[in-house]
């Protein structure tokens, strides 16, 4: 699996270091204290706090992207401090970047774009919100140890065979797929204990099945896709407010049928394949609707502000601009009008290079709509 760890020291064309990953077992959910795993805060900033026309503002908040009186152009941002001061920052280009939801929420609140209606099928700010269907099938053995304390991302195996177009869709009555993967990142003593279903929650049995099978346990996992459909949409939410007393962002979303299927599909294969390493249990749990929030899936939710060829069907070019305010850009997993059967991040990372990219050999040339429709 495509992974950003270092494997042995490594100091990059900023000068920056990354030191060996220890595969220590925490590394999904945590910061690293190896600085082995990369990302714009380990490898990039330190770069550019060094840099004297360089200044990173901590601890504030973005309320909103404000515009002339034309609505054409962005003219800065309005944020909030740590002590709660309100600060206007005017500027020449502004790049909001700040994860799928709030991006969204960010140009909703800042009245950029208009925001998508279903039923008129009209608007882009909030169209096309994706999520991702996380099947699974869990294993249990009396004979194995796999040493589940240490672990790392890059560890990870997978295939694609059932991801996508990838396999023949003829007479399955769905689109779509997954990636069917073993990824041990490291089982957390107190967020990983696996045990068979129904075994006793609490109590001397729990703990005695805790045991026998915390080192004898692997699940085998299939991210798989979620086509965006004209129902499921991102808006302000009409009751809830944040502190400043703003609207939060609402989430309308399900499952289609085709989800469904897809996910009973690609789970019974992942089965297919756990059987043949003869575990004493085996148990598969696709994805079922409806959908609800009461456990952790997936935090690969897409769309939202999308990108595209037509502004009436997308927020934003392929160089991330926004349609109509051309010194607006914004990155993220925000621009995908679809979740195919991965995780989406290196694909945020190539398609925030390839923002930058056009920014720096384009636009500051020639500041204006890179492309004209
Ligand atoms: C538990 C977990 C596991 C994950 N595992 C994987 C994985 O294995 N593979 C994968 O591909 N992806 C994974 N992801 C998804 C991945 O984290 C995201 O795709 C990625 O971080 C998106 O990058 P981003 O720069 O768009 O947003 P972020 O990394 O979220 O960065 C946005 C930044 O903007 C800041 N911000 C937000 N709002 C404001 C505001 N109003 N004002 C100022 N600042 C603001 C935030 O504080 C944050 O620092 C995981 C996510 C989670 C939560």
């Amino acid at each position: 699996m495509p992974s950003a760890l270092a494997s042995q020291g490594y100091t990059n064309q900023y000068g920056v270091t990354m030191g060996p990953c220890t595969f220590c077992g925490f590394c999904t959910n945590y910061g690293c204290a190896n600085y082995s795993k990369a990302s714009a805060i380990v490898n990039v900033l330190p770069a550019l706090v060094r840099m004297p026309n360089f200044t990173a503002n901590t601890h504030c908040e973005v309320l909103e992207v404000t515009k002339d009186s034309t609505g054409k152009r962005a003219t800065g941002i309005v944020y909030v401090d740590a002590n709660g001061d309100k600060w206007e920052q005017p500027a020449d280009i502004v790049v909001v970047a700040a994860f799928t939801f709030e991006n969204v929420r960010l140009m909703l609140l800042s009245g950029i774009g208009e925001p998508y209606n279903p039923i008129s099928n009209t608007g882009t700010t909030g169209r096309n919100y994706a999520y991702q269907t996380a099947n699974n099938v869990q294993l249990f053995f009396d004979d194995k140890n796999f040493n589940p304390f240490i672990g790392g991302g890059a560890i990870g195996m997978g295939i694609d065979e059932f991801n996508n177009d990838n396999f023949d869709h003829s007479g399955l009555g769905f689109v779509g797929g997954g990636s069917t993967r073993v990824t041990p990142i490291g089982a957390a003593p107190i967020n990983a204990r696996p045990v068979p279903p129904g075994t006793p929650k609490w109590g001397k049995e729990w703990k005695k099945t805790t045991a026998q099978y915390y080192a004898a346990s692997m699940s085998i996992g299939c991210e798989a896709s979620n086509y965006s459909a004209r129902s499921n949409y991102l808006s302000l939410d009409p009751t809830y407010k944040d502190p400043h007393g703003r609207p939060l962002l609402r989430i309308t979303f399900d499952f289609t049928e085709n989800d469904l299927r897809m996910a009973q599909y690609v789970t019974d294969k992942t089965a297919e394949i756990a059987k043949a390493l003869n575990p004493k249990m085996l148990f598969a749990s696709p994805r079922k609707g409806p959908w609800s929030n009461t456990s952790y899936q997936s935090s690969h939710v897409v769309g939202g502000f999308v990108m595209g060829a037509d502004p009436a069907t997308s927020s934003v070019n392929k160089h991330l601009q926004v349609w109509g305010v051309p010194n607006l850009f914004v990155v993220g997993a925000s621009a995908f009008p679809q979740n195919p059967g991965y995780n989406p991040t290196g694909t945020v990372g190539a398609l925030a290079f390839k923002a930058a990219h056009a920014i720096r050999t384009q636009y500051l040339k020639r500041p204006g709509e890179m492309i004209s429709v």
